[in-house]
């Protein structure tokens, strides 16, 4: 059966995304979609209530969730559609992945405080919605906060031409690895996620897989396969037109089912749309609910 699918959005449960479940849902009626996934961050604080605003709105929601995992020394994004949000085996993720982000937050506002910019874990907790924040977010907040504004070390970050981008700017000069406040990650490990995917009634799908700090060799998807994993993201705005037709074959080389996804955020991702990809069908919803291995 057809209809648009866009199985990769992030509601405000997420640090850095700006709408309500209920909003995405409403875009998603706008737009004609047929069913979307709100994958929030390494939470389900979305469900069950926008399971009725879709129901409401005439738009399928499928439970989803985006954990940030750790796989060969890299950081891979892997989305779970079709979770049971109630399931102990995914409050048991949850649980560590909250208790590994408040970790690194912390180390990383230690960091940031000693190279003399503001920013305290008070502003972080009282503007990340309640959820972990991202690196991303982070700097967005220290960006936003004013006594940052005339620090000499910050200035290219304000700069008109810079604005939109300044936060993964900043991210990249400043958090990434080998930079002054990098705090290396301590995420649970895919496999273990993939081990523990049949009991939360998940489809393991590998977010943009050739995202610049994932580059999914082949090798890796296939080990993956053998873990469990059930599909790649091969339609998403991280891939150009090269990567998307090289993660196509892939996926029909291992069998693994192909899913699209934008990662709608709102302002922290300005170059995403909603309702922009094309490609997400709801004959993928179905490929992966006849494969995942949990409860029907
Ligand atoms: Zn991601
Ligand atoms: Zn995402």
């Amino acid at each position: 059966m057809s209809g648009r699918v866009d199985f990769h959005v992030h509601s405000n449960k997420s640090s850095d995304g700006d709408y309500a479940p209920a909003e995405l849902v409403g875009f998603a009626r706008d737009h004609g979609m047929r069913a979307i996934s709100i994958a929030d961050h390494d939470t389900v604080a979305a469900y069950p209530d926008v399971v009725d605003d879709g129901r409401r709105a005439g738009v399928e929601v499928i439970p989803g969730i985006e954990l940030t995992t750790l796989f060969g020394g890299r950081e891979f994004h892997l989305l779970l559609p079709l979770v049971d949000w109630t399931s102990p085996a995914l409050a048991k993720i949850i649980e560590g992945q909250t208790e590994c982000r408040m970790h690194e937050t912390r180390e990383r506002v230690a960091k940031i405080q000693a190279l003399g910019f503001a920013l305290t874990m008070e502003d972080i907790e009282a503007r990340s919605n309640g959820a972990p924040p991202l690196g991303v977010k982070i700097a967005q907040l220290l960006l936003e906060n004013p006594e940052n504004a005339g620090n000499p070390a910050l200035e290219r970050y304000y700069r008109p031409e810079n604005k939109r981008y300044a936060p993964y700017m900043f991210y990249g000069d400043f958090f990434a690895e080998g930079k002054p406040a990098f705090v290396p990650k301590k995420f649970i490990a895919l496999v273990d996620v993939l081990s523990a995917a049949p009991a939360t009634g998940g489809a393991p799908v590998l977010s943009h897989p050739g995202a610049y700090f994932q580059r999914t060799t082949a090798e890796d998807a296939r080990v993956l396969k053998a873990h469990g994993l059930i599909g790649l993201e091969v339609y998403t705005f991280y891939h150009t037109p090269e990567q998307t037709a090289f993660y196509k074959d892939m996926a029909a080389g291992l069998d693994l089912v192909a899913t699209a996804g934008s990662d709608f955020h709102g302002r922290i991702k300005p170059h995403v749309h909603f309702g922009a990809l094309a490609e997400g069908d709801y004959g993928m919803v179905e490929k992966l609910r006849a494969r995942r291995g949990g409860a029907a």
